[in-house]
């Protein structure tokens, strides 16, 4: 709690009456606020940590091969209709929020800067990776598609932000320097050289601020042509096992598990 305004807003006390337990079901943690660590009324720390990082209390980050088949058949959907004005316009966007590879700083340099900064820096990093604004556009069809079709998803704006946010930073995130241990000059192809790797932290506004400014340009795109992209990908890779018959929902499923 490096804030000082927090720690007074913790300090003067709770606006709503807090619960003593985390609300969540079968989670019976502390509050933060509770706790006096924080001022989450509702929320333990675990989950207020676990928002933070995948944009939802239930639900964690969607695995790259369960994200893969609602990649490709998005990717097979905007090449077909790459001609359409609403993709090429759409597309345009996406690359106009791209800005100039010379704004991408080094991920060490970027935690000072602000959420807003971070985001443009992360898109001219894209750019400057080489990343097609096409690749952008099918990951937030293929996340929105995905969150559509699985029966467990949360269904929270949050939720679907921070993911397309997420899939986005996976592609272009890091810093990658050759070093000499004790020293600070880059020496190349030094055989005692180390090889440092400095990723920005994937977590909080800044991913939510990635996936809002993907989402401000195709956003309507996604939306209308939604139930093709699930066609497609079901034609190709078959439907999502939670529309499968005999699919038990999570939450009886974590009803069962507790019973045991
Ligand atoms: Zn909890």
């Amino acid at each position: 709690m490096r804030d000082p305004s927090i720690k007074r807003r913790v300090a003067e006390g709770p606006n709503l009456d807090p619960s003593p337990v985390c609300v969540l079901p079968g989670c019976g943690r502390p509050t933060l606020q509770a706790e006096g660590r924080g001022l989450s009324p509702f929320h333990c720390g675990y989950h207020v940590k676990l928002k933070a990082r995948h944009g939802s209390f239930l639900c964690r980050t969607i695995r790259a091969p369960h994200l893969k088949p609602y990649v490709t058949a998005a990717t097979a959907w905007l090449k077909v209709n790459a001609m359409d004005p609403e993709v090429a316009t759409a597309v345009a966007d996406v690359a106009w929020s791209m800005p100039h590879p010379r704004e991408a700083v080094r991920a060490d340099e970027v935690r000072t800067k602000l959420p807003k900064e971070k985001v443009r820096i992360a898109m001219a990093r894209l750019r400057k990776a080489g990343i097609r604004p096409e690749r952008l556009v099918a990951i937030h069809m293929a996340i929105t598609a995905l969150i559509a079709e699985d029966a467990d998803a949360d269904r929270s704006d949050e939720y679907r932000l921070v993911q397309v946010g997420k899939a986005v930073h996976r592609l272009a995130s890091g810093t990658h320097r050759e070093g000499v241990l004790g020293r600070n000059s880059t020496v190349p192809r030094n055989p005692h050289a180390i090889r440092r790797d400095i990723y920005p932290q994937s977590s909080g506004r800044v991913l939510r601020f990635l996936g809002s400014t993907i989402e401000a340009a195709c956003g309507h795109l996604t939306a209308q042509h939604l139930p093709a992209i699930i066609a497609l990908k079901t034609e190709r890779f078959g439907p999502h096992p939670s529309q499968v018959p005999g699919w038990v929902p999570r939450w009886k499923r974590e009803l069962l598990a507790a019973r045991l």
